[in-house]
């Protein structure tokens, strides 16, 4: 379509970055570029509308960029998924592996509850280790998986498999 078209000319492949071998997808052109921002911010709304989404969580850092206009146009609360540390109130957190050693997101507590229904926004799902992860937070707190959307599904990587257990039948939405 069109607007997959118009995201796709916004993103810049970087290579060897973070570390040689790596062809990194920089999504910084996307969001310097009104049209193609406002055309991700209203794709993202549109399909947490369309699962009846009460809450958006978004995964740290970038998660908090498309998640949070998504959640203002979409009319629904955004929640922040951060690193370990740097929530202030009482949390649930939850580790998972990387390929060397393992990494722990936090939630605060509060912010999710039963009846919620939760759309999970981050840019790019890469492994799935980190959406896999949120959603066993969320699930933690009583609430309900409404669905997970990416800007950019790096298909060679299989987090779509990875993610399906944790999906339990929700949708994974990749544009
Ligand atoms: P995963 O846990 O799925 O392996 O990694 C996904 C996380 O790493 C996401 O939060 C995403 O922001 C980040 N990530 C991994 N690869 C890339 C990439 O090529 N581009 C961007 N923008 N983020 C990436």
């Amino acid at each position: 379509t069109d607007v997959k078209e118009l995201l796709l000319s916004r993103i810049r492949d970087v290579a060897d970055y973070p570390e040689p071998g790596v062809m990194f997808k920089d999504i910084t052109p996307l969001l310097a570029d009104p049209a193609a921002f406002t055309a991700l911010t209203d794709a993202l709304a549109e399909i947490t509308v369309r699962h009846g989404a009460t809450k958006i969580v978004g995964l740290e850092a970038r998660g908090f960029i498309l998640g949070a206009p998504a959640a203002v146009r979409a009319g629904v609360g955004f929640i922040p998924v951060r690193k370990a540390g740097k929530l202030p109130g009482a949390t649930l957190s939850q580790a998972y592996d990387l390929e060397y050693g393992s990494a722990e997101i936090e939630v605060h507590a509060e912010d999710l509850v039963a009846g919620d229904r939760v759309m999970v926004i981050d840019d790019v799902l890469a492994t799935g280790g980190t959406a896999e992860a949120s959603l066993q937070l969320i699930r933690r707190a009583g609430a309900d998986v409404a669905g997970v959307a990416v800007l950019m599904e790096l298909a060679f990587l299989a987090g779509r498999q990875r993610l399906e257990p944790a999906l339990g039948g929700a949708p994974l939405e990749a544009l």
